[in-house]
């Protein structure tokens, strides 16, 4: 009996070790020399500083730090380091192209492969978290690339996925099909307190980590022209339901708002962010202010429309109308205080040009590090994940990109990343 149990012990602590000295093989230490480092949360670019990693986090950021024998030096003297940027506004499931043949035409399994290679894009460029804002009649395919991404199949950044959003009947696009149609939609059409429950429910049971709502659109048919009108859409009451199951699970809810009414319903029932927000007016800045809800301008994705070379003059017109309007909000936006913006592109092509929006966010007088942390710490906020990214701090994972020049002299670096690190592992390096 004693022998068996010594035998035993001994066994144990053989596996012991193994697993001990397998853990210390594949954990990885890796010391980045930075040129200049903006770390998230100081006001300046520091000098002279060094990052250690181990495995996927961060150990030790700072001066005179003592790089361990066994590290592997990446020397990014001569760069500009930076955490990992988070874009709160993505759609992976998009592609540039007419957006009701993505929807009608085009498979799920299809518009899936167009999301992996969205996804390494982004990526790629040096976003390292996005909150996918839904799949545009893609279903729950974007918990399934939040997944394959987690589990290393492919590469991506880290992502909370909306699933399916919820809009009302009559509320969101495609406009203009006859009745006689059975159409698919771009978000799940949901009426009433009980049905937007269910909805709510059903999105978080097949995986949501975050809700997103249609608070206004521009509903019905003979608009079908005119897609930057917003007219309100769920009650107040609808709006508070979808919360109160969110909150149950512990995810917030982003509203799609363009105008102040249709905002203030959302922030009133307790909305996190405000997405877009083209025609937001002063009491509603200040009340988001008060409420600490966040504004996602995505500015952006407007922007584009006017790079369009198969726009109609109609459309073109309205798209300058709007950008024009999207702007001067932005300057109020920022002379409220306390109203905390939130990098998103809302890019729906293009993927990896979602830097561009921080050159839009700094010309229209944004100061440089105020949209460097819109796009780090303030996005990590929002998407509630600040003890984890964000910032280059000790114990966060370890997400860090690089730039050849001073981001704060000129935003545009950051559409030139050439160092990327997602989860300790180098994903791209250029320089
Ligand atoms: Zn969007």
């Amino acid at each position: 009996m004693m022998l068996a149990r010594q035998k035993s012990c001994g066994i144990i602590l053989f596996y012991f070790i193994l697993v001990v000295a397998l853990a210390a093989q594949t954990t990885e230490t890796i010391a980045i020399k930075c040129g200049k480092l903006f770390d998230g949360k100081n006001e300046r670019l520091l000098d002279n500083q060094t990052i250690i990693v181990q495995g996927n986090r961060i150990t030790t950021v700072g001066t005179n730090v003592p790089i361990p024998a066994n590290a592997k030096v990446i020397d990014l003297s001569k760069a500009t380091v930076l955490p990992g940027l988070i874009d709160t506004h993505t759609h992976m499931y998009l592609h540039d192209g007419d957006y009701n043949d993505q929807l009608l035409k085009e498979q799920i399994a299809y518009r899936a492969i167009y999301a992996s290679v969205n996804a390494r894009q982004t990526l790629e460029a040096g976003f390292t978290t996005i909150r996918d804002l839904e799949t545009e009649g893609a279903m729950y395919a974007d918990v399934a690339l939040r997944d394959a991404i987690n589990n290393g199949v492919v590469p991506g950044p880290r992502m909370q996925a909306s699933t399916r959003s919820l809009g009302i009947t009559g509320g969101y696009s495609p406009y203009g099909f006859s009745p006689e149609v059975p159409m698919v939609y771009g978000a799940q059409i949901a009426d009433g307190v009980e049905g937007v429950r269910l909805a709510t429910r059903e999105q978080i049971k097949y995986g949501a980590d975050v809700i997103k709502i249609y608070i206004d659109h521009r509903r019905g048919r003979s608009l079908a022209g005119d897609s930057l009108t917003g007219f309100p859409t769920f009650t107040l009451e609808e709006t508070k339901a979808i919360v109160e199951e969110a909150t149950k699970v512990g995810i917030k809810v982003a509203a799609h708002a363009y105008t102040s009414v249709a905002a203030q319903t959302a922030i009133n029932a307790g909305c996190t962010s405000i997405e877009h927000g083209l025609y937001l007016d002063e009491a509603t800045f200040r009340l988001m202010a008060q409420k600490g809800c966040y504004w996602v301008p995505t500015m952006i994705a407007y922007l584009r429309g006017l790079e369009n070379p198969n726009a109609t003059p109609t459309a073109r017109k309205m798209s300058e109308g709007t950008t024009q309007r999207h702007k001067a909000t932005f300057q109020r936006a920022l002379k409220i205080p306390g109203l905390k913006i939130a990098f998103g592109s809302d890019l729906t092509g293009a993927h990896g040009t979602n830097a561009r929006e921080l050159e839009v966010m700094v010309r229209y007088g944004m100061a440089a590090l105020a949209a460097l942390k819109s796009a780090t710490a303030v996005a990590a906020d929002l998407l509630g994940w600040q003890n984890q990214i964000g910032s280059i701090e000790t114990n966060k994972l370890a997400d860090i990109i690089a730039v050849s020049g001073n981001p704060l002299a000129d935003i545009t670096e950051l559409q030139r990343v050439k160092f990327v690190m997602k989860d300790g592992k180098v994903v791209k390096n250029t320089f």
